[in-house]
C-alpha cells in the first residue's frame, strides 16, 4: 500500500491538496482512503472537511481526543463492525434482516408487525416521538432486559446447531427451547478474540485452523500440548 501525509500550520491547504490529491487518484481508478486528525474533534470545520472528503474517498477514517469514526462507501458487514466497537452492550437501530440477535419491536395502535419477525422480539413497545418520549420507568425496564436477557450470535448461519439460520436459533432462545451457549460457532476448542470481542466461526473452519496451527507449532522448540494463546499485535 502506498501512503503520504499532508502536514502544515493552519490554514496553508492541507484539506485543499489532500481533496485534490484524492481527486486525482480516485481519477486513476485507485480505491483511496483518508484519514483526518483533528486536535478539537469534528463538530466544526474538521468535521466539514471531513464530510467533503467522504463524498470523494472510498473510506475516511478521523481522530481526535475526544472521537473517532470510520466511514465506507459501501456496505459493510455488522460483523465487520462489531469487532472495531469495544463497548459493553451494542443498541442497533434498525437491520430488520439482521436475525441474530433478540429485538424489541416499536408498534403503532394499528400496526401490523408480521414483517419484523415477532418471534425474535423479547418486548413490544409503543410507537413514541422526541416529544412523547417513553416513560423513565420503561426505559430502566428495557434496560434490565437487555442485560438480563440481550445476547449476540456470530450469524454465520453455519447450521452446526441444527437450524439452517441463526434467527431460527434465536426464536428457539427466545422460546426457551434452546441456550446461547448452544451455538456450535461459539462452542469449539478455539477462541479468537479482536479488541476483547469473542470472534464467531463455522466448526468446520475452526477444526482446520486449530489443526493447522497446531501442526506448525509441534515444529517449534518448547511447543509441548495443552491451552495455547497466541496474541497477534496488530493485525491487518
Ligand atoms: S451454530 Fe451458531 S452460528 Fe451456526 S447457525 Fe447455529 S446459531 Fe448460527
Amino acid at each position: 500500500m502506498k501512503a503520504i501525509a499532508i502536514v502544515g500550520k493552519k490554514k496553508t491547504g492541507k484539506t485543499t491538496l489532500g481533496m485534490a490529491l484524492v481527486k486525482c487518484l480516485t481519477g486513476r481508478g485507485l480505491k483511496v482512503g483518508v484519514v483526518k486528525h483533528s486536535h478539537h474533534g469534528f463538530d466544526g470545520a474538521e468535521g466539514a472537511d471531513t464530510e467533503e472528503y467522504k463524498k470523494i474517498a472510498s473510506s475516511v477514517a478521523a481522530y481526535s481526543p475526544s472521537q473517532s469514526f470510520v466511514s465506507w462507501d459501501r456496505e459493510r458487514t455488522v460483523q465487520d463492525l462489531m469487532p472495531l466497537m469495544d463497548v459493553d452492550v451494542i443498541v442497533m437501530e434498525g437491520g430488520n434482516k439482521i436475525g441474530w440477535l433478540p429485538r424489541v419491536l416499536m408498534v403503532r395502535e394499528d400496526g401490523d408487525n408480521k414483517e419484523f419477525y415477532p418471534e425474535l422480539a423479547l418486548k413490544q413497545y409503543p410507537a413514541c416521538t422526541r416529544d412523547n418520549p417513553p416513560a423513565a420507568e420503561d426505559v430502566e425496564q428495557l434496560a434490565d432486559m437487555v442485560m438480563e436477557k440481550g445476547f449476540l450470535l456470530p450469524g454465520l448461519n453455519c447450521k452446526a446447531c441444527g437450524r439452517d439460520f441463526c434467527m431460527e436459533f434465536v426464536a428457539d432462545i427466545l422460546a426457551g427451547k434452546a441456550k446461547v451457549s448452544g451455538c456450535k460457532a461459539m462452542d469449539g476448542d478455539m477462541t479468537i478474540t479482536c479488541h476483547g470481542n469473542e470472534l464467531g466461526f463455522n466448526p468446520f473452519v475452526a477444526d482446520m485452523l486449530s489443526a493447522g496451527i497446531t501442526a506448525m507449532l509441534k515444529q517449534l522448540k518448547g511447543y509441548v500440548p495443552g491451552d495455547i494463546h497466541i496474541h497477534i499485535k496488530n493485525g491487518s
